[in-house]
């Protein structure tokens, strides 16, 4: 088994007031090293929280998730820190842009944090990132300065400049029209295929969903059902009842004659 991330009986509360509001029950699941995973759902099923708890920014309320090998119960914030760093890559849904700093300077930020890089290897690679995602001429504008697609696009190459591993992207083509989302999508999947880089990405765009090796649907919280993606599948899937919580679902991947 090669699993960068393992969910076990995974769940997450929120507390509104006195009254806790169930956001994740019970949630189990593994996503291999190298797979291209859609989490889809309605809006409110848990995505976000899902998402949250592997990219390391919370943590669970019961249960375990493991990130590249490490418990993130048991680690420090410093060791969190630094798996977040070096190994995550996170495009969150509201973008969360530095305001003040321009767009090179916001992609360059892991970079500095990292400290790896001299400045001109940073350079190189930063333009050939926003080139890549179509903000070349936008490069000394700041977030307030550009469209939500324009900053949803800064988000993915802030993630992707560190090359990470592992790439979660909260509804990553929501802003985009289809023209350049289906670019932002040819850009992750040539990453998953060149680099190996594992994708763990929610959507409810069916068109999104079709691009991915394997979906698990998620509704009010649960893991409802699991397939691979092609368009029957995506029939097959309404069908499917709710699985128990906790329980561990087998999933397909997609190989053309799998
Ligand atoms: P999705 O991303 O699929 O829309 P979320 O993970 O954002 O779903 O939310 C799942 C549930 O948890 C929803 O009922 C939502 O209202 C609730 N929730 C999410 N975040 C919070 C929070 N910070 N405080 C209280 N409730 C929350
Ligand atoms: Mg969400």
């Amino acid at each position: 088994m090669n699993a960068i991330v393992s969910l076990k009986n995974a769940t997450k509360s929120y507390l509104l007031g006195k009254v806790a509001v169930p956001a994740l029950c019970g949630v189990s699941l593994d996503v291999q090293a190298g797979e291209f995973l859609s989490i889809a759902g309605p809006s409110g099923s848990g995505k976000t929280t899902l998402l949250n708890l592997v990219g390391c920014v919370d943590t669970p309320t019961s249960g375990t998730v493991e990130v590249a090998g490490h418990n993130t119960a048991q680690l420090s914030e410093r060791e969190l820190t630094r798996l977040r760093l070096h190994t995550i890559g996170f495009i969150f849904q509201s973008f969360n842009l530095v305001g003040v700093l321009d767009v090179y300077r916001n992609v360059e930020l892991p970079l500095l944090l990292q400290g790896r890089l001299s400045g001109s290897e940073r350079q190189k690679r930063i333009v050939a990132l926003l080139d890549r995602v179509g903000l070349r001429e936008h490069t000394r504008h700041r977030p307030n300065e550009l469209s939500g697609g324009q900053r949803q696009r800064v988000a993915i190459a802030r993630a992707l400049v560190t090359r990470p591993s592992l790439v979660l992207a909260d509804e990553p083509t929501a802003n985009l029209d289809s023209v350049t989302g289906q670019n932002i999508l040819d850009l992750m999947k040539e990453l998953n295929r060149t680099e190996k880089t594992t994708f763990i990405f929610s959507t409810h765009d069916a068109r999104v969903m079709s691009h991915a090796s394997s979906i698990v649907r998620l509704a009010d919280g649960r893991l409802a059902a699991s397939a691979h993606s092609d368009a029957a599948s995506q029939a097959e899937l309404a069908e499917l009842e709710p699985m128990q919580t906790g329980e561990r679902l087998p999933r397909k991947r997609v190989g053309g004659t799998s």
